[in-house]
This record gives C-alpha cells, sequence and structure tokens, in this order.
C-alpha cells in the first residue's frame, strides 16, 4: 500500500482553509507569510512557488521577497529584521540553502522566534528536545502526520532513522520518542544498515542517495517513509532513497517520491503560520 502524501495534504489543506476563513471572519485579516528567496537556484524557486500556490489554496497572503546572490548578509539580516518588526507579518522563511558568502545559522537566528514558521531557530529546537511548546519544524511534523494516516500504533514499535540531520533526522528521531517508539538512528558510519535497518517496524529514510533502501533490508510488515528527493541518473526522474517497487512488496506500506512526504512538508508550512497568527491574537 501507497501512503500518498498528495491525498493527505489536498484534505487538510482544506480544512485549513475553513479554519483560515472563521480566522479573518474573527480577526479581520488572514494570516500572512513572507518568503525570502535568494538568487535563482531551481530547486528553491520551485519549493517557493510551492509555497505561494499551497498559500493561495490555504487562503493565506504570502509574499514572496526575491533578492540576487550577490546580497550582503548585513542586507539580508536587516531585511529579516524589517520583517521581524512588520506587524502584519505572522510568519518569516528564508528558502535555504543560501549563497556561501552568508551564515546560514546567523540568518535563521534573527528570525523573531514568534516567525519562525519553519522551526529551525536554536530556541525552537531547544524546546523540542525539552518537550516544551514549539514550532516544529515541517518535514518531521508531516511525517508523524503520514504516520498517523497508514494507521500506525507507534508507541512500543521499534523505529529507526537513517540520517541524522538538523532538518529532518534528528527532529524526527525525537518526535517518535517521544511517541514512545524505541528509537535508533543510524548515518553514514553505521556497519551494516541492513542489519539495522532490518529491526524496524517504522522505517524512516532521509539520506540523499537513490537506491540506499533495498527490499532485503526491510522488515516484511514495516512501515516505511521515503523523505530523500533525488534525480534518477538513468532516468532523470524524481526518486526517493528507497527502491520504491521492489520494497513495496515486502513493506505493509510506503510513502511515494514525489508524493510523499514533499507535498506534506508544503503543508505543515501553512498549519506553523496559521498557528503563529493565531498565537498573535491572544
Ligand atoms: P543531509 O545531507 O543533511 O543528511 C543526510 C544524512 O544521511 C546524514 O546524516 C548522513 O550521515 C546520512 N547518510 C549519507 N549517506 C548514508 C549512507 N550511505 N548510509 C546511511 N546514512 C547515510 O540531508 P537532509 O536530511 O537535509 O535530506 C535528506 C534527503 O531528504 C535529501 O534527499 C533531501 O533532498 C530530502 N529532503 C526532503 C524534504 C521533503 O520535504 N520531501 C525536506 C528535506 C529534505 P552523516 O551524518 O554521517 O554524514
Amino acid at each position: 500500500m501507497r501512503i500518498s502524501g498528495k491525498d493527505l495534504s489536498v484534505r487538510l489543506k482544506a480544512e485549513m482553509a475553513e479554519r483560515v476563513a472563521q480566522l479573518k471572519e474573527k480577526y479581520g485579516r488572514e494570516p500572512h507569510l513572507a518568503v525570502i528567496l535568494v538568487g535563482e537556484d531551481p530547486g528553491s524557486v520551485s519549493y517557493v512557488t510551492g509555497k505561494a500556490k499551497a498559500s493561495e489554496v490555504v487562503g493565506i497572503r504570502n509574499t514572496t521577497i526575491r533578492r540576487p546572490d550577490t546580497i550582503s548578509e548585513k542586507e539580508l539580516l536587516d531585511l529579516v529584521r524589517e520583517l521581524n518588526a512588520d506587524e502584519s507579518v505572522d510568519g518569516i522563511l528564508v528558502q535555504l540553502p543560501l549563497p556561501r558568502h552568508i551564515d546560514e545559522n546567523k540568518v535563521i537566528e534573527a528570525i523573531s522566534l514568534e516567525k519562525d514558521v519553519d522551526g529551525f531557530h536554536p530556541l525552537n529546537v531547544a524546546a523540542l528536545w525539552q518537550k516544551r511548546p514549539c514550532t516544529v519544524a515541517c518535514t518531521p511534523k508531516g511525517i508523524m502526520k503520514l504516520l498517523q494516516e497508514a494507521g500506525e500504533e507507534i508507541a512500543g514499535k521499534r523505529a529507526v532513522v537513517v540520517g541524522r540531520s538538523n532538518i529532518v533526522g534528528l527532529p524526527v528521531a525525537k518526535l517518535l520518542l517521544d511517541a514512545n517508539a524505541t528509537v535508533t538512528i543510524a548515518h553514514s558510519r553505521t556497519k551494516d544498515l541492513g542489519e539495522v535497518t532490518r529491526q524496524a517496524d517504522i522505517l524512516v529514510v532521509a539520506v540523499g542517495h537513490p537506491h540506499t533502501i533495498t527490499a532485503d533490508m526491510v522488515k516484511p510488515g514495516a512501515v516505511v517513509i521515503d523523505v530523500g528527493v533525488n534525480r534518477n541518473p538513468d532516468t532523470g526522474k524524481l526518486c526517493g532513497d528507497v527502491d520504491t517497487e521492489e520494497v513495496e512488496a515486502v513493506a505493509r506500506c510506503i510513502t511515494p517520491v514525489p508524493g510523499g512526504v514533499g507535498p506534506m512538508t508544503i503543508t505543515c508550512l501553512m498549519e506553523n503560520t496559521i498557528d503563529a497568527f493565531e498565537r498573535k491574537q491572544r
């Protein structure tokens, strides 16, 4: 069985559109997301376009601010501070990666905590690890919704997360732990990856290389979440980190690429923006 992130995101966005309409009625304006795009990287341009389209569907105001990749770090920090001070802006997202001459950490830290809808601010990350209220990063949040959609009871299960990045691997491992899974994190230095992944009832793969997970590395009946977004070197098409067709024969369910985690990431960004707006009204 495939877990369609595309279908789930359509449903969730329809619910959010109703919520936004009610909020607009109550507070006189819609939530407002400001997205900063530096440069013309095709991947970043396509992500930013996807975010603008989703905003339109949900009824969120979206302002995309484009700057050339020659922008200085100071100019970018000034822009972020301007948006922090702008009362009409509820959420700020700086599309990553940034050009090498700009310190990404500095830029993320400059975003005010209340407007950090990506959940990357170090104080949001700290709050997640201390189990305090926080904005959870969009991809890990979307993965948890996909597991729920698959009807997966997480408590007591063995979860293996392959990848330990700040934006996917680590936060999703923490969310699975909080949901009472027994969690193992694997990475590029893990010995005999297959031996580790075969223990997983829930297998989350966020590596960035096609064919990382083959059918023989998956426990029969497991739920597999494929986060990877890669170009298949042979066909040029988008593919994940998992050999989907082969693994599908072994797993209970699996997310496809495209149409799995990707749409859920954007949908959770919408949710985080609406939440930020609502928190501001209290
Ligand atoms: P990073 O490059 O930051 O991290 C990759 C992780 O995979 C690292 O922890 C690395 O280990 C580990 N790794 C690399 N090779 C292997 C291997 N052979 N075996 C086991 N582990 C390995 O990537 P991200 O977490 O940012 O992204 C991962 C993938 O997910 C990418 O394809 C990205 O495009 C995609 N992605 C998709 C999103 C979506 O919305 N669909 C959102 C974000 C990312 P080590 O730490 O030892 O180097």
